[in-house]
């Protein structure tokens, strides 16, 4: 068991490579394979960072959250099918709506299969739009700051990433979504599929904004999904989502415990590993409980206490009676910017200090601050003076305004970079290792390819058309589109949709079941061919002239309109300046 004064030796030390709780942890996320849970319980570990569980049903198999790609589940199923016997998968349940839950559906079951009712697909309440939500509309920056929470770019071993928390890494490949067939819309419902009893229990705003556990009574098993794992948790990640709800998430463990403990002997989620025996599993429930409940009541005491955020991250520290526990560790989510999360989500951004109200932006910010500090030279000699004396937080906030006053200044980057990557040797949290290491990385060399990002062909197709125009909206170049009024018609041959689109004020608004008679120009067309310029396959242009698209009205006002979007790579900078031809790039 880790003491405390283990922690702060390790501080202000020169490290070469892991944290060593991180590394012991990380050390249990390696098993990867085939795992009997029970009989007729199976989980697939290993293969990506979440875990796919297979119940063993009368005639055929119910596969529980098929992981991130196609790919990965496929070799999860085959690996199970080596051992046990080749029955069909007749159900498919997605716990919740992130990506590594149901992203690899494909390599279990058939679209053919599912729309002829061969196979159910079960999810929560508000799956789809939940999945929406998240994956699409802010999906291009998530996909650049989940580089810094995973990891995927650095390289593996000691020097790089060793862990994402959760799991090894997310696996890459092929990601779809076949929507689900059944949603368990009640709080709690009962369900018996393929003669397998489960008590579906609903957990809304927890872990994700959609998502369920569930109760097997006959196999005596609880299936905590992600509300219960071998780590903190984040309240917020850090590739950015919304802020998640941690007294609810405390209020479903609860539930769970008092409902189902008493009559359960293992304990599972669909990441890592299970627990088995009663008491054990009772002590777990708890410390996750209480894991939750007390960052956010402990947050919000002190915010009432007049914290400010880093101030109360600073401050907050986990029980010893948690600390001492390896699953309420800091291995994927940290007190400290959990409680940062719980502080945005009950106050917001600003601290209340009108000092923060409006300060300026970062490179005018640094570029002052280098001139009141005496120049580049002068902060550079004291940093390394820091850095030896072991004082790397200071060294990379204060290097990080140098940088961002003066990008080209090589000494600074590379300074930079040694404190951060001491940073991330040292940190317990995989998120936080891989956020260093990858800001020390590029710091050092240049930004990521982008090249081989792909978008998710099935969440395009799967989008409702409502989505599709808010994405629209967000993509629309605000300053390009000053003093534009244009109004378009969009009808959907196949459909029956109708929508009507207004462009003025830089903002695009539209109205579902609406076409206006003073339309600039109608546009009819089907959904398939829509989604066929989604995913780039094709160009708008090229179906107008093959006749997929017809235009009334005017088209000159539609190529105007066409060209005030800008499309999204997920290759921005994140510790260097941004420049201009990054941020806006245009069709
Ligand atoms: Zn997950």
């Amino acid at each position: 068991m880790l003491s405390a004064s283990m922690d702060s030796s390790i501080k202000s030390k020169l490290l070469t490579t892991v944290n060593p709780a991180l590394w012991h942890h990380a050390r249990g996320n390696r098993g990867n394979g085939l795992f009997k849970v029970a009989n007729r319980i199976y989980q697939v570990r290993g293969f990506d960072i979440s875990t796919m569980t297979i119940l063993e049903g009368d005639t055929g198999l119910i596969v529980i959250d098929p992981m991130t790609v196609a790919e990965a589940s496929r070799a999860g199923l085959d690996l199970y099918y080596q051992h046990r016997p080749l029955k069909p998968v007749v159900a498919v349940i997605y716990t919740h709506s992130h990506i590594d839950h149901f992203g690899g559906v494909k390599g279990v079951v058939s679209e053919a299969d599912v729309a002829a009712g061969k196979v159910h697909i079960y999810a929560p309440k508000n799956f789809m739009d939940a999945v929406i939500n998240e994956n699409v509309v802010v999906g291009n920056a998530m996909v650049r700051r989940a580089a810094f929470q995973f990891g995927p770019l650095l390289p593996r071993g000691e020097k790089g990433q060793v862990d994402a928390g959760l799991g090894k890494t997310s696996a890459g490949g092929t990601s779809s979504l076949f929507p689900p067939t059944d949603t368990i819309e009640k709080p709690t419902e009962t369900r018996t599929i393929d003669a397998v009893e489960i008590v579906f229990v609903n957990t809304p705003d927890t872990e994700a904004p959609a998502e369920m556990i569930m109760y097997y009574p006959q196999f005596r098993t609880l299936n905590m999904a992600e509300l219960v794992t071998h780590n903190l948790h984040n309240l917020l990640p850090l590739r950015g989502t919304q802020v998640r709800n941690a007294n609810d998430w405390a209020k479903d463990i609860n539930y769970a415990l008092a409902e189902f403990c008493p009559k359960t002997d293992i304990l599972i989620s669909q990441h890592q590993w299970p627990y088995w025996g009663r008491e054990r599993i009772d002590g777990i429930l708890r410390k996750q409980r209480d894991l939750y409940k007390f960052v956010n009541d402990q947050t919000i005491r002190l915010i009432d206490e007049g914290y400010k955020p880093d101030e109360t991250a600073e401050t907050l520290k986990e029980p010893a009676s948690l600390s001492g526990e390896w699953s309420a560790r800091e291995f994927y989510g940290t007190v400290s910017h959990d409680s940062k999360a719980v502080y945005q989500r009950v106050l917001g951004w600003y601290d209340g200090n009108p000092a923060n109200l409006n300060p300026l932006p970062p490179v005018e910010d640094g570029k002052k601050t280098v001139e009141y500090m005496g120049g580049a030279q002068a902060i550079l000699t004291r940093a390394h003076k820091d850095f030896a004396d072991g004082q790397y937080r200071w060294v990379a906030q204060v290097l990080n305004q140098l940088v961002f006053a003066e990008p080209d200044n090589k000494e600074a980057r590379e300074l930079d970079a040694d404190a951060l990557e001491q940073l991330g040797y040292q940190s317990e949290s995989s998120t936080w290792r891989n956020a260093y290491l990858e800001a020390a990385q590029e710091l050092r060399s240049k930004l990521p390819d982008a090249t081989h990002w792909r978008i998710n062909a099935d969440l395009v197709r799967a989008m409702p058309l409502d989505a599709f125009f808010d994405y629209m909206g967000v993509r629309l170049n605000g300053p390009r589109a000053e003093g534009k009024t244009i109004v378009i018609n969009w009808r959907f041959t196949d459909t029956k949709q109708d929508y009507v689109l207004n462009l003025e004020n830089s903002a695009l608004t539209y109205l579902a079941n609406h076409v206006s008679d003073h339309a600039d120009a109608t546009i009819s067309l089907d959904r398939p061919t829509l989604d066929a310029i989604n995913l780039q396959q094709t160009t708008f242009r090229q179906e107008v002239l093959s006749g997929k698209i017809t235009i009334d009205g005017d088209v000159q006002k539609l190529i105007e309109f066409n060209g005030l979007f800008d499309s999204f790579v997920p290759d921005f900078p994140v510790v260097t300046p941004s420049t201009a031809s990054a941020i806006h790039r245009a069709e």
